[in-house]
């Protein structure tokens, strides 16, 4: 048996998914951007799918587009809010972004690299705050509320506030209603990266005052290589790419076969699933905890991602149990960093003990009991046996 418990990392693309694709590899294979009728399904296809990735959060059609990745996505709401304001003639001098500091390395190395560059080349400025985390992965909203409360009674730098929706390694759901009041509050635009919540939780964009919200094909069971970004208004964000295409605002040849697939995941988005994922991600810690009793549990099980399990073993580094098991696939942290598999910014603020022995496992649509039973078993046999010697 070979059981793939990392969910969480990628999603394998459903087979009606991959029929949706099918017709556009090379029968409907025409530039969706040309004016002949032969693309005209092609053009079509694009748009019902705007209308279905539209659908889960409540947006409007006109209010998505597609991109790359959800990297991409995280990389235009960031740079292109800062392109607009240095553009901007309305006197903000001093800009300011605020996000939580267990935020997905698209938003945390964007960031980063923005603050090194204006600080090296001395071309305009950008403060970044960031919002801690309890050691149950909550956020602490009131230290957002004082912080919107402190700038706009000086100022109105504010730019942005990025938050992200549910955590890609500790699952913890950030109440996006709360924060939503209060960046409407003190008229702030709030962005949240929903990579990992899309099918997982309700969002309504209007309902919790969310000016922009990004999201990833391969998370859902669609393919890599496609995001979307929905932005309410977007003539307060700098394209970065030019050269036509959606509106003007993200430019290049749309990957058609990605865009339908994309759109075929969010119409399968089901949360019914969702009941029987989280049973079986229950039974897991059950059987885990039984068997090793000083397992540390990494953020909250209640406002937590019905999928997702991330728990410490002491003594028992990541790596080793990861790289142990061919036959049972987890992560020692997000895809992105578990190359080297070094102990990630998001453990460390939980501030949990032995944060290299923390593990992510990622249950799907497609895990069955008898997985889960052989998972608990091997993941058990070899703590046991690295404790025994
Ligand atoms: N944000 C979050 C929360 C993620 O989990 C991921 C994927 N690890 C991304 C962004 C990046 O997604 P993509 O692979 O589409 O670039």
């Amino acid at each position: 048996m070979k059981v793939y418990l990392d969910y969480n990392a990628s999603t394998p693309v459903d087979k009606q998914v991959i029929k949706a694709m099918e017709p556009f590899f090379s029968k409907c294979f025409g530039n969706p951007a040309s004016v002949h009728s032969f693309v005209e399904r092609a053009k079509e296809a694009i748009e019902e799918s705007r209308i279905k990735v539209a659908t889960v959060i409540n947006a409007k059609s006109d209010q998505i587009y597609f991109t790359n990745s959800a990297t991409e996505a995280n990389n235009i709401i960031i740079k292109g809010r800062l392109l607009f304001v240095d553009k901007d003639t309305s006197g903000i001098v001093s800009p300011r972004i605020i996000t939580s500091n267990t935020e997905h390395s698209s938003i945390k190395n964007c960031l980063s690299k923005i603050i090194d560059d204006r600080a090296r080349t001395g071309y305009g400025s950008l403060s970044w705050l960031n919002i801690g985390i309890d050691n149950l992965g909550n956020l602490d909203y009131e230290l957002l509320d004082s912080m919107l409360n402190r700038v706009t009674k000086s100022d109105t730098n504010t730019i942005l506030v990025s938050i992200i929706t549910a955590n890609n390694e500790i699952g913890t759901i950030h109440d996006l209603y709360r924060i939503g009041n209060i960046c409407k509050k003190y008229n702030v635009l709030f962005h949240t990266d929903a990579t990992q919540a899309i099918g997982n939780v309700t969002i309504d964009v209007d309902k919790m005052n969310i000016f922009a919200l990004t999201m990833s094909g391969h998370k859902i069971y669609g393919p890599k290589g496609v995001g979307a970004l929905y932005v309410r208004d977007k003539s307060l964000v700098e394209p970065l790419t030019d050269g036509g295409y959606q509106n003007t605002f993200v430019s290049g040849t749309q990957n058609v076969p990605a865009i339908v697939g994309m759109g075929k995941a969010c119409e399968l988005c089901n949360k019914e699933e969702n009941i029987k994922i989280e049973q079986l991600r229950n039974c897991l810690l059950n059987k885990l905890t039984e068997e090793i009793p000083d397992l540390i549990i990494n953020g909250t099980m209640v406002n937590r991602l019905q999928n997702n399990l991330s728990v410490t073993i002491p003594g028992i580094s990541a790596s080793i149990l990861v790289k142990g098991m061919d036959d049972v696939i987890i992560s020692g942290g997000p895809a992105c960093e578990s190359g080297d598999l070094q102990p990630s910014h998001v453990i460390e603020a939980l501030g949990t003990p032995y944060p290299e022995c923390a593990i992510r496992i990622g249950l799907g649509r497609k895990t069955t009991q008898a997985e889960i039973e052989f998972a608990a078993n091997r993941i058990i046999e070899i703590v046991q046996s690295i404790r025994s010697k």
